[in-house]
């Protein structure tokens, strides 16, 4: 499954819950049971049957949350979850267990879970517990402007694309920040000189193409494209839509 392909205007509409849920679950019934609720309620779901290929998937691709089955095949769910923390993969996540011990719960937590939930549980408990997860995680973590696939860490003054990371100049920074904001806008060469360099002396256009080109090439280190910054011709650049 892509990863979650989202404009800013979306995110905006959904801040206060996750986009993308990677749910690790190997009984069929509840798994297949999962998904097809979380999906009704509009939930981009990706669904992994044992621990392995659940680690693999949270670390390939950014996923907003994770409900994450304590015994799975391949690897726990506790391994699994000190596993993510080690690789610094921050991804809230929910442990649900059908041995329900405070023990587990304990462990579960110590293990850099969020939460921890008995089975059997029903979506509604399922779902306030996500949203609830997902907004204190929010509010601890830095502001992450998500645009399709590329995140832009705003303090670290980082571009993301999946784990791979190019850290940005101030300017590079700004016409990023830019260009995500408004995916899709054009924007003249003359315009971002003004916002950019707060100057309208045309002497200085090629600075601008200069720094798209800069860009470009930090798009590509991060294994995107440097094409999606595009030119119109004679127009501008603007992001494309991803
Ligand atoms: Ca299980």
């Amino acid at each position: 499954m892509p990863a979650a392909r989202v404009s800013w205007t979306e995110v905006d509409k959904y801040a206060d819950r996750p986009n993308s849920i990677l749910v690790i679950e190997d009984e069929e019934c509840l798994a297949n049971g999962l998904m097809f609720q979380l999906q009704r309620l509009e939930y981009e779901v990706a669904l992994r049957r044992d621990g392995r290929s659940g680690l693999e998937a949270a670390l390939e691709q950014a996923h907003d949350l994770i409900v994450l089955d304590l015994i799975l095949p391949e690897m726990d769910g506790l391994t699994l979850c000190r596993k993510l923390r080690e690789a610094k993969i921050t991804t809230p996540i929910i442990i649900t267990s059908a041995r329900g011990s405070e023990l587990d719960r304990i462990v579960g937590l110590e293990m850099g879970a969020d939460d921890y939930l008995g089975k059997p549980f029903d979506l509604a408990e399922l779902e306030a517990r996500i949203r609830a997860v997902w907004r204190r995680s929010q509010s601890m973590s830095r502001q992450i402007l998500i645009y399709g696939p590329l995140h832009l860490d705003c303090e670290a003054h980082e571009l993301i694309l999946n784990r791979n990371r190019a850290r940005l100049t101030t300017r590079e920074y700004e016409l990023m920040s830019l260009f995500m904001r408004h995916p899709g806008r054009v924007f003249s060469r003359e315009g971002l000189l003004e916002r950019i360099w707060g100057s309208s002396n045309q002497n200085y256009l090629r600075n601008v193409d200069a720094l798209i080109g800069r860009l470009r090439r930090k798009l590509k280190q991060i294994g995107g494209d440097g094409e999606w910054l595009e030119s119109m011709y004679a127009i501008g650049f603007r992001l494309r839509r991803l």
